[in-house]
């Protein structure tokens, strides 16, 4: 075995159906007697449930959350901290909510305790991606990790099946480029491969049984150990472009992440074998490009970067600036070779004849 450096992230994680009654015995835990709870704007009945955990201990909702974190709504945010004397944050909600959460806590150092209801999987990670006229940018740092987070399986009952396959499929894309990144490890690799496991065997049952905890259960787990992966190594293509074609066209994020997946994973296959035989060992295939597509076909997702708003005089500029600056991946990327990939992302191509 290689030698190998793992970084822990410190978190103290409660999982299971249930758990969120213990938020308060959590707050308090932390030292703290006012707490804003965060949350998206149409998910305020969340907020009110967290808000009733926490008893006294609430001070007000905070029901601003938007995708991608615009630094002007953690203004308004802040505004809200300020004005309560807020000493501590819950964000209750998918990685919109946390990321609010995350960039009150960069500012403040306030504690924060994250209850995640999507498989988006930002709550393990030191990476906080803000917007700011329009431009992302991304840091990472720990100062932006949630102290608790909080996996109550109940929370997530009442996603609806598409979302919930468009961000397990989200989830999936983090263990996938964590098994072939260069900062990759053993721990890493188990978690990946029992992240992809629990998600996919979750995603057969998901669109019949949509209420069942136990399914539920398997895909906040996976989502989980898929966050982990993500917390600790360095991405590669597939993130590096999702971020780009995202920031280009305005793209949803976890439709984005869905549809572009299984074309790198093609595109990088043959330079990890590793990774792939571990993604095959996972999914109870040999074939684990064609079972993606096939998977997401089988849940009706968005399955060509033409249906979810992206223009077909698009692929240039996107493919200019996604090999602008260099950045890990196992297989070297040129143009022409992200050209065709883009190509046939765009048109929904799928896999290959092998
Ligand atoms: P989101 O948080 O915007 O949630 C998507 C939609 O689902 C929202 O309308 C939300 O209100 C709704 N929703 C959430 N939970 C629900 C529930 N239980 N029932 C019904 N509806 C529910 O989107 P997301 O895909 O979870 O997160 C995407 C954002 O997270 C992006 O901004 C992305 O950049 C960020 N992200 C960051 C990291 C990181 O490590 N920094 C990792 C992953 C994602």
């Amino acid at each position: 075995m290689d030698s190998f450096v793992y970084q822990a992230q410190a978190a103290r994680v409660l999982f299971g159906a249930g758990t969120g009654a213990r938020l308060g015995e959590e707050a308090q835990r932390l030292g703290l007697t006012r707490v804003l709870v965060l949350c998206t704007p149409g998910r305020t009945e969340l907020a009110e449930r967290a808000a009733q955990w926490l008893g006294s201990r609430a001070v007000g909702v905070f029901d601003g959350a938007t995708m991608h974190t615009p630094v002007a709504v953690t203004e308004r945010a802040l505004a809200a901290v300020k004005s309560l004397g807020a000493d501590g944050v819950v964000s209750i909600g998918g990685g919109s909510t946390t990321g609010l959460g995350k960039a009150i806590a960069l500012r403040t150092d306030l504690p924060q305790i994250a209850m995640p209801t999507t498989y988006a999987g930002s709550e393990m990670t030191p990476i906080l991606g803000e917007t700011r006229d329009g431009v992302k940018t991304t840091q990472r740092t720990a100062k932006v990790l949630p102290e608790v987070v909080i996996y109550d399986v109940e929370l997530t009952r009442s996603l609806p099946v598409p979302l919930s396959a468009l961000s397990a499929f989200n989830a999936i894309a983090h263990a996938v480029e964590a098994l072939y990144a260069p900062d990759t490890n053993p721990i890493v690799s188990l978690m990946a491969q029992e992240g992809v496991r629990s998600i996919v065997k979750a995603l057969g049952r998901i669109a019949a049984t949509p209420h069942d905890l136990g399914v539920r259960a398997d895909l906040l787990y996976g989502a989980w150990l898929c966050s982990c992966c993500l917390g600790a190594t360095t991405m590669g293509l597939h993130h590096k472009l999702c971020h780009t074609l995202g920031g280009l066209f305005d793209l949803p994020h976890a439709e984005t992440h869905t549809i572009v997946l299984p074309y790198v994973l093609e595109f990088n296959a043959r330079t990890v074998p590793d990774a792939v035989a571990r993604l095959a060992r996972a999914m109870e295939t040999d074939d684990p490009v064609r079972a993606l597509i096939d998977l997401e076909r089988s849940l009706h997702v968005p399955m060509a970067l033409r249906d979810v708003g992206m223009p077909n005089d698009g692929i240039a500029r996107a493919v200019a600036q996604a090999t602008a600056n260099p950045y890990a991946n196992p297989r070297e990327v040129d143009a022409g070779a992200l050209t065709e990939l883009v190509e046939r992302a765009w048109r929904g191509a799928g896999a290959r004849a092998h």
